[in-house]
């Protein structure tokens, strides 16, 4: 469930009308919704309660500043990866003790950073990592505590850039090698095993790669206490997929995942840690564009638009389907067209959707982007000299921009001219 949707014959982002935005911010732009943000955050909480737990934000998804203090503001903890998402965090006013720091190449310095600054726990992803960490603590005299990442090998079933679970993968150690890299962690004095970390893949749509997972992260637990480890915190990652379409089958909830976190390692009487990123950001968020021309090519009308690839990757990157939707509401019984939608970027991989049957659009409409909170304005560039297109923020009534759109100016500013020139 979102808060987009149609009022008096035009799109609403809860009790704003999307043109209104566009006039004033000019398109593309992101717009997210503040009520989606928060009931999607909350449901996960909800989902573990009876359990102690903390559902850590993977803010890689959306990590504007504006977005961030709003899940703060509801207890959110963070996953970061890098130490950039790490400042962020600190500048959103997250507590270092709620955030975790993921990621298969930290490097000393973001080590570092994070340890003056304050961290709930890394999560460690290979030995020579942990080699580093434990430097890094012992030279500033702190204790870093630590989880290891195990991959469970198990095949999360999505697309193969978003599969992180399998053996084949580069993130993670083989569970099956887990005792002897928890034995050379509890070697080392700059270390504090505190427990287990997971995390098989993204838009998982099926409950029951997270469920061989999590039983065997609930066997290693044992094992690794009966080998005198202490075990008391759970990272389960996050992956939990959302609908992109409204035809398909809807993924699993975020209550039955919580019940399936209590079903599989319940009896552990673990802390339990979560890094939803999709499903808090996806829906919570549209992009808007404007039609600049249909061009009728020989067979097909192709719909260009003035968002690109630049501003949102996920179909050329993951081939993600988004609903596309006129921003005016279609009159009812108008006959549906058929388009191939795509950006001005000069790449035939500038594509958004091919055949796409939808209400029928013209030059200067506004159309949306559903389901584009996540991996959407982050990933976003400025190729072909496109400016980084802004983000807004909704709220009620109000509206806000939370990242304006660079001016010209500045983004050629950034460049300096060498002497010689
Ligand atoms: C990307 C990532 C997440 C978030 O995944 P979603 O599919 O957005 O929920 C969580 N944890 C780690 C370690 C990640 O890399």
């Amino acid at each position: 469930m979102d808060h987009f949707l149609y009022r008096h014959g035009e799109l609403y982002a809860e009790d704003v009308a999307v043109s209104e935005i566009a006039a004033e911010v000019g398109t593309p732009f992101y717009c997210y919704s503040t009520a989606t943000l928060e009931r999607h955050f909350r449901l996960f909480d909800e989902a573990l309660d009876g359990m102690e737990h903390l559902v850590c934000y993977a803010m890689k998804a959306a990590s504007n500043q504006a977005i961030l203090k709003t899940l703060a503001a509801l207890g959110a903890g963070m996953d970061v990866v890098s130490g950039g998402e790490y400042a962020r965090a600190i500048a959103a006013g997250v507590p270092g003790d709620r955030i975790v720091f993921s990621g298969v190449g930290k490097t000393a310095d973001e080590i570092r950073a994070t340890l003056k600054g304050g961290i709930r726990q890394f999560n460690v992803e290979s030995e020579p990592e942990m080699e580093v960490i434990n430097a890094v603590a012992l030279e500033l005299g702190v204790v870093a505590p630590i989880t290891v990442r195990v991959n469970p090998d198990v095949d999360a079933k999505t697309h193969a850039k978003i599969a992180t679970g399998k053996s084949e993968n580069k993130f993670g150690i083989p569970i099956s090698r887990a005792k002897e890299v928890y034995a050379h962690a509890a070697s080392l004095p700059g270390l504090k095993v505190i427990g287990i970390d997971v995390h098989i893949g993204s838009q998982l749509t099926q409950l029951e790669p997270f469920k061989m997972a999590y039983e065997k992260v609930a066997a290693l637990t044992e094992e690794l206490r009966a080998e005198g480890h202490e075990i008391k915190r759970l990272d389960l990652g996050g992956g939990l997929g959302i609908p992109y379409t409204r035809s398909n089958d809807a993924p699993p909830l975020p209550v039955e995942y919580g019940q399936l976190i209590k079903d599989t390692l319940g009896h552990l009487n673990c802390e339990i840690e979560i890094e939803p990123g999709r499903l808090i950001a996806g829906n919570a968020g549209i992009m808007v564009s404007k039609v600049i021309y249909i061009k009728e090519g020989e067979d097909r009308s192709f719909m260009i638009i003035d968002g690109a690839m630049n501003d949102l990757i996920r179909p050329a990157m993951y081939e993600a389907h988004h609903d596309i939707i006129p921003v005016a509401e279609a009159t009812p019984g108008v006959e549906k067209q058929q388009y191939d939608i795509v950006g001005p970027v000069c790449e035939s991989g500038d594509t958004f959707a091919k055949e796409r049957v939808m209400d029928p659009v013209g030059a200067d409409d506004l159309i949306a982007f559903r389901s584009a909170g996540a991996y959407g304005a982050v990933m976003a560039s400025e190729y072909n000299s496109r400016p980084l297109i802004p983000e807004v923020l909704v709220h009620g009534d109000q509206f806000a921009v939370i990242r304006r759109r660079p001016t010209l100016d500045e983004m050629i500013n950034r460049d300096t001219i060498p002497e010689w020139l």
